[in-house]
């Protein structure tokens, strides 16, 4: 049998340690993370939407053992008792700090408090302080890694929709936006104290913040982002997904199907027929049943072209993610 060393692996799969922890509002907190293992961190490109991951300690507060990991990790911790190989969940790169062995990864955690019970992401992020341990699967410098979801192409018009957990990926697309692309951002989070003033849009992008207090999660966005197509009498009639038609794992991009969608059909052997909102490019994530409506009413009620939307389910409400 061929051993890698974890070195040899195309990725960062490593301790790392918390640095600082600041909770920025209601629903953010912002956790630094530093370790020897970030020095290798690397990207190769603007970060906008990079995803990574985390895993949290089990409940028997131990954290897995990767250190010896093979190409074949993935199955080995899934083999590891439930309480001992922790919760692992996906995240997006908000900031890298530092450089060297003082590379810090910048992640902002949503404590997804008006969603009845809390999974372990939330629930570790509720309570992190500095010196708390856990493990990362990261981007290393010079390896294909992937993880990023935003490319525009030739778009001369862009629309970023998003909820509280797609606001750090949003913050990154706006952060590395090519010079001069036009468009908007739509952000619905929790509640006003939860707008965040550290994301920051370029001129020609329209930032609009939604609050959603009361209201069912994604109603208003969907209206407002209706609306923006201009298209606002629409929005009741698109608004509700059964839930029989979500696919928690939602995620339709360019080249990716989770619903087995041919990606030559997708991507469309010739001339593409001349579609409503040519020249946009939709980029939209966050609770799966928000997506699932939204991708319903883009692609199936507006007629807007598959290959021009990224559609992404970031969690699911009541579902708590399965590894
Ligand atoms: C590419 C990508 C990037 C992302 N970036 C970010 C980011 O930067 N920041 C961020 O905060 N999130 C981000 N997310 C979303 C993040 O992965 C989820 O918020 C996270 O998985 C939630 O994990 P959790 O352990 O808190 O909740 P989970 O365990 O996944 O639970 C999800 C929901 O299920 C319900 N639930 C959980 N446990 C129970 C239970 N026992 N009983 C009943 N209901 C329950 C709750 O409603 C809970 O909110 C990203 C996701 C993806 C795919």
């Amino acid at each position: 049998m061929t051993v890698t060393s974890p070195q040899a692996l195309p990725l960062i799969l490593d301790v790392v340690e918390v640095v600082d922890v600041h909770r920025l509002s209601p629903s953010f907190v912002r956790v630094e993370l530093g370790g020897a293992c970030l020095a290798e961190f690397g990207t190769g490109g603007p970060l906008c939407d990079q995803r990574f991951k985390l895993v949290f300690p089990g409940d028997s507060g131990e954290l897995p053992d990767f250190s010896g990991a093979t190409q074949s990790w993935f199955a080995s911790w899934l083999d590891i008792p439930a309480e001992k190989r922790g919760h692992m969940r996906t995240y997006t790169v908000r900031e890298v700090r530092g450089s060297g062995p003082e590379t810090r990864i910048v992640v902002d955690i949503v404590l997804h408090l008006g969603a009845g019970e809390h999974g372990p992401g939330a629930d570790w992020a509720a309570r992190a302080k500095p010196g708390d341990r856990l493990v990362t699967l990261a981007p290393r410098a010079g390896q294909a890694f992937g993880g990023v979801e935003f490319v525009p192409g030739e778009a001369t018009e862009l629309l970023l929709v998003g909820d509280e957990t797609a606001v750090p990926a949003i913050a990154g697309i706006l952060r590395d936006l090519p010079a001069g692309i036009r468009g908007a951002a739509f952000l619905e989070v929790p509640v006003a104290a939860d707008f965040l003033e550290d994301v920051i849009a370029p001129s020609g992008i329209e930032l609009v913040w939604i609050a959603r207090d009361q209201a069912p999660h994604g109603e208003q966005l969907h209206a407002a982002v209706l609306a923006h197509l201009g298209t606002e009498g629409q929005s009741a009639a698109f608004l509700a997904a059964e839930p029989d038609e979500i696919d928690p794992d939602l995620w339709e991009t360019p080249t990716y199907s989770s619903s087995g969608e041919a990606i030559e059909e997708i991507a469309g052997a010739g001339e593409a027929p001349v579609l409503p909102h040519a020249g946009l490019y939709a980029w939209i994530a966050g609770e799966s049943g928000m997506v699932t409506g939204l991708r319903r009413a883009l692609v199936r009620g507006l007629e807007i072209d598959r290959r021009q939307v990224a559609f992404m389910g970031y969690w699911r409400r009541g579902v708590s993610m399965r590894s």
